[in-house]
C-alpha cells in the first residue's frame, strides 16, 4: 500500500517517530481494529484509533445517544441526541478522517454474537460497562487468538490492560463481582474517560507498530484523585474457565 500525498502530510507527525514510521503507518492502514462500546471509553479511543489512520474500525453498541452521555463521550454533539451512537460516530469519524472505514455494528455484543463480530477483526477494544459482555468479548478473542485492550473507569480510578492468550482477562476477574458499580450509579469524571480511553487507543497502535512494550499480561491503574498510578502484573489462573483449559490441551 502506498500513501497519498494527503496521508503523507496528515499522518507526517507519526511518520517521523522512529517506533511507526513507514511501515508502523502502513500496519495501521492495513488494521481492522473492533472497538466494543461507543461510550466514555470507546468515544475518545474511536476519535484518536481513525485520526490515527486505523484502516477499518469497526464500533459495536446497541445504545442511542443521550443528554446524560455528553459529559464525557466526546464523539457525540447535542445534535446527535436520540441518534444511534454507532450511527452518529460514523458521521464524525468519517468527518474526522475518510480514509478511515467505519464499520457501524448496531448491537449488543453477547456470547451468542461475540464470535462472528471478533472474527472480523485483528484486535479487539473493550470498553464496556456490563461483566456479561466484558466476559463474551474476552472468549471470544482467547478462542479466535485476537489480542484484548481492555479498559475500565469508575469515579475517579480508571485501569487498562492488555491480554493476549494467558492471562486473559477472565484471568483477573474470575466471576462478576457480587457489589459490580457501573458508572450510572456511582458517577465517572468526564476528563477520566479521556485519559484511559486514550490510552487504550495508544496501546492498540503500539501493538499494531510493534512499538515498545505493550501493557500484555499488565494491569495500569490510574487514580485520578491521587493523580497517582502503577502497574501490575496479572497472574494467569491456572483454573481459568476460558484460558486455563486451553493451555492444557
Ligand atoms: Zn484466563
Amino acid at each position: 500500500m502506498s500513501f497519498t500525498d494527503e496521508e503523507v502530510e496528515r499522518y507526517a507527525r507519526h511518520l517521523v517517530l522512529r517506533e511507526v514510521g513507514g511501515p508502523g503507518q502502513q500496519a495501521l492502514k492495513a488494521a481492522r481494529v473492533l472497538v466494543v462500546g461507543a461510550g466514555g471509553l470507546g468515544a475518545p479511543a474511536a476519535l484518536y484509533l481513525a485520526a490515527a489512520g486505523v484502516g477499518t474500525l469497526g464500533l459495536v453498541d446497541a445504545d442511542t445517544v443521550a443528554l446524560s452521555n455528553l459529559q464525557r463521550q466526546v464523539l457525540y454533539a447535542a445534535a446527535d441526541i436520540g441518534r444511534p451512537k454507532v450511527e452518529a460516530a460514523t458521521d464524525r469519524l468519517g468527518a474526522l478522517n475518510a480514509n478511515v472505514a467505519v464499520i457501524p455494528h448496531p448491537v449488543m455484543l453477547d456470547a451468542a454474537n461475540a464470535g462472528d463480530l471478533v472474527a472480523g477483526y485483528d484486535l479487539v477494544l473493550d470498553g464496556t460497562d456490563d461483566f456479561a459482555s466484558r466476559f463474551a468479548v474476552n472468549a471470544a478473542c482467547v478462542a479466535a487468538h485476537r489480542p484484548l485492550v481492555s479498559g475500565a473507569i469508575g469515579r475517579w480510578t480508571g485501569q487498562v490492560g492488555v491480554f493476549a492468550g494467558r492471562p486473559c482477562y477472565r484471568c483477573l476477574v474470575p466471576q462478576v463481582p457480587p457489589e459490580a458499580e457501573t458508572c450510572a450509579v456511582v458517577g465517572v469524571v468526564g476528563a477520566l474517560a479521556g485519559v484511559v480511553g486514550s490510552m487504550m487507543a495508544l496501546e492498540a497502535v503500539k501493538l499494531i507498530a510493534g512499538a515498545g512494550a505493550p501493557l500484555t499480561g499488565r494491569l495500569w491503574v490510574y487514580d485520578g484523585l491521587a493523580g497517582d498510578s502503577r502497574t501490575v502484573r496479572v497472574g494467569a489462573d491456572p483454573a481459568c474457565p476460558v484460558c486455563g483449559e486451553q493451555d492444557a490441551r
